[in-house]
């Protein structure tokens, strides 16, 4: 994840909730499914924005966005691109794996290029994908839980990691890298309050994971829904509601069908059907926001939680590159 401050629900729905999921996951003998390691992508965070005076408080507030939300340092470590050198010098390398005109086609940056009003792309905003093709395949990730937006990064990153095995080849390990696969959750593009097909910062929609009941019921206020229930006795068409869409993934399901029904019904108007959203995701937040008042008294042990993570994660990135070294030839031949 990008450093852009704290996080708002679709980061959560997305990525963050199946983060915690998957360093949680165990087997029947009791023992972890995944190695899980989570990145601080704020080298990426300059492909759209120069300004860096804000960016390690960012982080520091993300940090504790995910540690609120079950983040474990103990089981996952935490880092930052920028302290790893070796994130830079594998996506050099990597650079050199794929065409611009591949790097052009990808359709995220499209987005990113509409949403954002850019009018011309830097060489580094391009190779997005391929820095984070580099910040998977150091760590040989093999599992990329990440939101639907992402989907093409991992696809870039499965074809470099084939191109990479395909020329070089470890004298005694063979493949370098994994193919990693994504993981997808049910909520993998949570839409904006505006109606808009993505929550996001940049277009200013969102509901803050630290967001107060009554910040979520001010922000729920504004919520588009369905245009065609004017009235609060007009029928409703949960499939084009916005609100629904929340609903579906906070609301209890006996609840959940309630609300469809009465909505269609023409029973249920738009004030109360967002109170009743604002209370359970104010529900399931409250658990988050008492973590983070936790975390906020003790921003000295969070820095101490990332840089503890920047020497697990520089241990892995140092033999991995020795690896791709060794695959290319380069400076540690033949041995
Ligand atoms: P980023 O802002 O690109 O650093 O996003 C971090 C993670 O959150 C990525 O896995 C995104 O796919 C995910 N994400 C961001 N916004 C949303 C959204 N509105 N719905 C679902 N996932 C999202």
């Amino acid at each position: 994840m990008r450093p852009t401050g704290k996080l708002h629900l679709g980061h959560y729905t997305g990525a963050l909730e199946s983060w915690v999921e998957q360093q949680n996951l165990t087997n029947e003998a009791g023992e972890r499914v995944y190695e899980t390691c989570f990145l601080i992508a704020d080298y990426h965070n300059l492909t759209t924005s120069l300004e860096t005076g804000e960016i390690y408080a960012n982080t520091l507030d993300m940090l504790i966005d995910w540690l609120s939300a079950g983040v474990d340092p103990e089981k996952s470590p935490v880092f930052r691109q920028s302290q790893v050198k070796e994130h830079a010098e594998l996506f050099l390398l990597f650079s050199m794996l794929i065409t611009s005109s591949r790097l052009e086609r990808n359709p995220t940056l499209k987005d990113q290029i509409r949403d954002l009003n850019m009018e011309s792309l830097t060489y580094g905003h391009l190779g997005y994908p391929v820095l984070q093709a580099a910040d998977i395949l150091l760590y040989k990730g093999n599992v990329v839980p990440v939101g639907e937006d992402q989907l093409p990064h991992v696809e870039i990153t499965r074809e470099i990691a084939r191109r990479f095995n395909n020329l070089y080849q470890h004298p005694v390990s063979g493949d370098v890298f994994p193919e990693p696969a994504p993981k997808i959750t049910k909520f993998a593009r949570l839409p904006g309050l505006d109606g808009k097909a993505k929550m996001s910062k940049s277009l200013g929609n969102t509901i803050l994971l630290s967001d107060s009941p009554e910040e979520i019921l001010k922000k729920m206020r504004s919520a588009v829904t369905d245009t065609r229930k004017v009235r609060k006795n007009d029928p409703g068409h949960p499939e084009v509601c916005t609100v629904y869409s929340y609903h579906e993934k906070f609301a209890p399901t006996d609840q959940l069908l309630t609300i469809e029904a009465e909505c269609r019904a023409g029973s249920l108007g738009c004030v109360d059907c967002k109170k009743l959203c604002t209370a359970n995701i104010a529900a399931e937040l409250a658990p988050l926001i008492e973590k983070r008042v936790y975390y906020e008294a003790r921003i000295d042990q969070v820095k101490e939680i990332l840089l503890a993570g920047e020497e697990k994660a520089r241990a892995i990135a140092r033999a991995t590159m020795h690896e791709v070294r060794a695959a290319m030839k380069l400076g540690e031949t033949n041995n």
